[in-house]
C-alpha cells in the first residue's frame, strides 16, 4: 500500500509548540483607526503621522504623481517629488547628498551591502538593529562584532587590518534600549585609520540636535568626507520609506549598485510629500525635537523612581527591564487592558537575551498622559524574577 504522503508543513507544528512552551509566541493586533488606547509602542516620534498638514501632503502628492511609483528609481520610478525630498533631507541634515528608499530596512541593505563588499571588513556593534545584521550577512564581507558600544574595541578590530577597506557601522540610538553609539570617538578612531562610518540615525533624526538634525550633526561629524548615514521616515517624519546621507561619490555608488535601489519600486509618491512636509513642519517648529527628549526624560524620571529598572534615555525609545519573557508579556497585556499601548521586547529581537518593556516618548504628550501612563506601567509591574 502506497504510504500517506508526508505533510511538508509538519515541522512547523514543532516549532509552534516549542515557541509557546516558551511564552515567544507572536501575532497580530489589528488596530481600529479611533483606538482610545494611549499609544506609547509606535515610533510616531514628533506627533506628526496624523497631523492635518502631513496627511494633506500625503493625499495630494498620490493625486499629482499616483498611488504608486510605477518603476524603479532608474525607470519611471524617480519624480521631482523624491529630487525635492533629497535635496532637503541632505541639507537638514548636514550631508552633500541624499538618496530616498522604500524603506529604512532597505537603505541599510544598500547602505552596508554596497559600502562593505566581498574583501572588505565590517566592523558592527553587538546591538545593531537587524537590517544591519542582515546587511552584514548579505555583503559577502569579512563581519567583526564589536562589544556594544565600545570604541576601544573597534580601534582594536581596525588595527588588526591595517590597509584593509574597512566600514564600521553603528546605530546612532540603540533600538532596543535607547542608548547613544560614541559617534565622536567611531568618528575619530575611523579617520586614524581610513574606515568609512555609518551611522543609522532612524531614531535620532527629529530627535536630537539643534531641531531634530540628528545624531551625526549633533555629534558634528555630519558632512565629513568618510560619514555616511541612513535614516528612516517612519518614525519622527511620520511618513514611510528610510534614506541614505553622504558625498555624492557615495550616492553615486548606491545608485549604480544597491540592489535595494536598483530591483525595488522606488518610495510611494504620497510617502515622499509626507515626509517633505514632516520635514518642512520641523523646520518651522524645531521645539518639537525638545519636546520628546523632555518627555522621555519625564517618563524615565517617573518610572525609575517607582523603582522600576530603566535604561536612561538618550532620544525618544525608553526602556524598562521585565525579569522574563512572559513575565513582559503579560506586563504589556496589562497596560493594554488598562489602555495603555507599550512595546514588549523579548528573544529573538534582543541581542542579550533580556526581555523588556519599550515606551516611546511622543511630542505632543500633555504632562496629564505622561503621569497617568508612569503610574499605570508601575501599578501593572511584576514582582522583580
Ligand atoms: N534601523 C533602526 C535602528 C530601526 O529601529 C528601524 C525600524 N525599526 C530600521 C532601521 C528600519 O526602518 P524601516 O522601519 O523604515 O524599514
Amino acid at each position: 500500500m502506497a504510504q500517506a504522503p508526508q505533510d511538508p508543513f509538519e515541522w512547523i507544528e514543532d516549532e509552534a509548540l516549542r515557541r509557546e512552551r516558551t511564552g515567544l509566541v507572536r501575532g497580530l493586533r489589528p488596530r481600529p483607526a479611533d483606538s482610545p488606547v494611549l499609544d506609547l509602542a509606535g515610533n510616531d516620534y514628533l506627533g506628526l503621522t496624523r497631523h492635518p498638514e502631513i496627511t494633506g501632503a500625503a493625499g495630494e502628492a498620490a493625486h499629482r504623481w499616483g498611488a504608486g511609483a510605477t518603476g524603479s528609481r532608474l525607470v519611471t520610478g524617480s519624480t521631482e517629488l523624491h529630487a525635492e525630498l533629497e535635496r532637503e533631507l541632505a541639507e537638514f541634515c548636514g550631508f552633500e547628498a541624499a538618496l530616498v528608499f522604500s524603506s529604512g530596512y532597505a537603505a541599510n541593505l544598500a547602505a552596508v551591502t554596497a559600502l562593505g563588499g566581498p574583501g572588505s571588513l565590517i566592523v558592527s556593534d553587538a546591538g545593531n538593529h537587524a537590517s544591519i545584521v542582515d546587511g552584514c550577512r548579505l555583503a559577502r564581507a569579512e563581519t567583526a562584532i564589536t562589544a556594544h558600544a565600545d570604541p576601544e574595541a573597534v580601534r582594536k578590530t581596525l588595527g588588526a587590518h591595517p590597509g584593509r577597506r574597512a566600514l564600521v557601522v553603528t546605530d546612532s540610538v540603540f533600538s532596543v534600549d535607547g542608548d547613544a553609539a560614541p559617534l565622536a570617538a567611531l568618528a575619530e578612531i575611523c579617520r586614524a585609520h581610513g574606515a568609512a562610518l555609518l551611522v543609522d540615525d532612524a531614531h535620532g533624526l527629529g530627535v536630537l540636535g539643534d531641531g531634530g538634525r540628528g545624531a551625526p550633526h549633533t555629534a558634528g561629524i555630519a558632512g565629513d568626507g568618510g560619514v555616511v548615514a541612513t535614516l528612516t521616515l517612519s518614525k519622527s517624519l511620520g511618513a514611510q520609506g528610510g534614506a541614505v546621507l553622504g558625498p555624492a561619490r557615495v550616492i553615486g555608488q548606491l545608485i549604480n549598485t544597491a540592489r535595494t535601489f536598483i530591483f525595488d519600486t522606488g518610495l510611494a509618491p504620497a510617502a515622499a510629500g509626507a515626509a517633505l512636509a514632516a520635514l518642512r513642519l520641523l523646520r518651522r517648529e524645531p521645539g518639537r525635537a525638545a519636546r520628546v527628549r523632555t518627555v522621555a526624560g519625564a517618563l524615565y524620571g517617573g518610572l525609575t523612581a517607582r523603582g522600576l529598572t530603566a535604561v536612561r534615555p538618550e532620544a525618544a525609545v525608553v526602556s524598562v527591564r521585565a525579569p522574563s519573557p512572559s513575565a513582559a508579556v503579560e506586563w504589556a497585556g496589562a497596560c493594554r487592558s488598562a489602555g495603555l499601548a507599550v512595546g514588549c521586547f523579548r528573544p529573538p529581537s534582543v541581542p542579550d537575551g533580556v526581555s523588556r518593556l519599550r515606551l516611546t516618548a511622543r511630542a505632543d504628550l500633555t504632562d496629564q498622559q505622561i503621569a497617568w501612563a508612569v503610574s499605570t506601567v508601575a501599578r501593572t509591574a511584576p514582582a522583580p524574577g
